[in-house]
């Protein structure tokens, strides 16, 4: 386990690998920052916004598609010109989005919280791509992570405040979620962040456990868990020319100075090589 990115990141997560440019992107809820890692050149650039920005994706026709406050949003890199493509919870206004993934369709799907973090008031959102946003969970306390099996018919879910992994029979066609049931359990921390490998293996990052686990989502077991010098684990993604490398997300908001002090790497992005490849993400498609 390498620290990689020494960004000292407030609250670093979702990381996204973008093998059209071979590039990481992830950012810093917090800390209102969008970073972007090109490993082959290992060059690092960052944007700052005015608002918490939980998500960045491709947008497959270009440019970019972020999760900033309660809105979803294009976003131009290069000249930094955003276009509102969606809001929700306009009367929440304590509510922002938080972790987001695409679909193997290209369907983006993003969560909300109330900031207290405690009141089931947020939703999961699934932006369409006629741009049509459609809320498909209600009564969410923290919306996490999200993933779908290698053959797109489960889609995993975490509510962190549940501490449970949650799977839904997943219609790819028309982007519908059913069956709920609860898969995992986890005790050690929060669930956060979430992966999938090519076996359909879950990857979980354990928020206050100092971990990463890999999970079989039919028997509920725990296969592995690596640990490191952070307690505050908040997400993975895997990437690199055959996705195996695993990039890993964590955080300095929340934990006292006296603890810092003993984990000085907190808030940097982490990274080693896993014993299994990942599968592909995917950008938004509207
Ligand atoms: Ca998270």
């Amino acid at each position: 386990m390498q620290s990689l990115l020494p960004v000292q990141a407030r609250l670093g997560e979702g990381p996204h690998w973008d093998a059209n440019s071979g590039c990481l992107w992830y950012v810093d809820i917090l800390g209102r920052t969008i970073h972007r890692y090109h490993p082959a050149s290992r060059s690092s650039a960052a944007l700052i916004l005015q608002d918490d920005v939980s998500t960045v994706v491709p947008r497959l026709g270009g440019g970019l598609v972020i999760t900033l406050g309660r809105g979803f949003y294009g976003l131009d890199w290069d000249s930094h010109v955003l276009t509102l493509l969606a809001e929700v919870e306009s009367d929440r206004p304590n509510n922002r989005f938080n972790d987001g993934k695409c679909d193997a369709k290209g369907r983006f799907w993003a969560g909300t919280l109330d900031r207290g973090e405690k009141e089931p008031l947020g939703g999961l959102y699934c932006l369409d791509l006629d741009l049509s946003v459609h809320k498909m969970l209600d009564g969410v306390i923290v919306s996490n992570g999200l993933g779908w099996s290698p053959d797109n018919q489960t889609m995993y879910y975490i509510d962190s405040a549940t501490k449970r992994v949650a799977a839904f029979d997943y219609d790819l066609d028309r982007g519908r979620l059913s069956h709920r049931r609860e898969i995992i359990a986890i005790d050690t921390g929060t669930p956060d962040g979430m992966t999938v490998d090519a076996e359909g293996m879950l990857w979980v990052a354990h928020w206050d456990g100092g971990r990463i686990s890999r999970w079989d989502p039919v028997s509920g077991t725990q296969l592995a868990e690596y640990l490191l010098p952070v307690d505050r684990v908040t997400s993975l993604a895997f990437g690199g020319p055959d996705l195996t490398e695993l990039f890993i997300t964590s955080a300095r908001h929340g934990i006292s100075a006296d603890a810092l002090s003993r984990q000085p790497l907190a808030g940097n992005v982490f990274s080693f090589t896993a014993p299994v490849a990942g599968l592909r993400s995917y950008g938004f498609a509207g």
